[in-house]
């Protein structure tokens, strides 16, 4: 459902010229939580964001959901992210003025779903985050740990087809971090939804199905990880 073939990347110019990431190939299936681990600067990140449609890549292609996706227009693409990526990026960014739930639905104001039912979307992400009980509060008066997972439901409440999550635990104490990763390995199996996350966090690996290690920007080590995982996983094929 999302592949990459030959994707290449260099910042900088001349001799200064750095490749970051070098013709990676690779494929990624639905219902399946991968994590994507390597040294710091190992191109990590700007994988995921060319993957992501984010960032452009030098060479190579990006394959997903069917589309050529950096053959589409700026437009196209921006269209492509909003309607089927969910972003969790390190940080939160949530805007400090609104609730947890106004937080959470932010992202459906941009669709056709009537008022009613959009906030009935979001409560019910924040159901799945554990946080409904926390839905009146702003940032300020959540921990850590609650402002990452309603980060994860404000990318979770269009129900994405991709998630796209970079060091979505880095800033979280071990059981908060088992948490967050919990909940995605759970959206992976029940939604088909493919999952990739960036992280150094080798905690996470019970989770995973499967480990991929880049090494200056190169695929250095691709493991399927046997969680005893049901068989319902990768049902919507590649
Ligand atoms: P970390 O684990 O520290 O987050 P990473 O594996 O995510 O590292 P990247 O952020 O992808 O690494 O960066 C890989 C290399 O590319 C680094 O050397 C970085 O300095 C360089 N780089 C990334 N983005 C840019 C940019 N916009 N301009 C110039 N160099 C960049
Ligand atoms: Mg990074």
């Amino acid at each position: 459902m999302l592949s990459c073939e030959r994707l290449t990347k260099s910042f900088g110019q001349g001799h200064v010229a750095q490749q970051v990431i070098s013709e990676v190939s690779l494929a990624l299936h639905a219902g399946e939580l991968t994590l994507m681990m390597g040294p710091s600067g190992s191109g990590k990140s700007t994988f995921l964001a060319m993957l992501s449609g984010l960032l452009r890549p030098d060479g190579g292609a990006v394959q997903a959901l069917g589309q050529d996706l950096w053959q589409l227009g700026d437009a196209a693409i921006d269209r492509f992210r909003l309607a089927h990526c969910g972003f969790i990026f390190q940080g939160f960014n949530l805007f400090a003025s609104l609730t947890a739930l106004e937080n959470v639905l932010f992202p459906l104001q941009y669709t056709d779903l009537a008022p009613a039912e959009a906030r009935a979307r979001a409560a019910a992400a924040l159901d799945d985050v554990g946080l409904a009980p926390r839905a009146h509060l702003r940032p300020l008066e959540l921990s850590g740990g609650e402002k990452q997972r309603v980060a994860i439901a404000r990318a979770l409440v269009k129900h994405p087809q991709l998630i796209f999550a970079d060091e979505p635990t880095s800033a979280l104490d071990g059981s908060n971090g088992s948490i967050v990763v919990d909940l995605l390995h759970r959206i992976a199996r029940e939604r088909g939804t493919m999952v990739l996350v960036v992280t150094h966090d080798p905690r996470l690996h019970s989770r995973a199905d499967r480990i991929i290690e880049l090494e200056d920007g190169r695929i250095r080590r691709d493991e399927r990880i046997d969680n005893a995982m049901p068989a319902d996983a990768g049902k919507e094929g590649a």
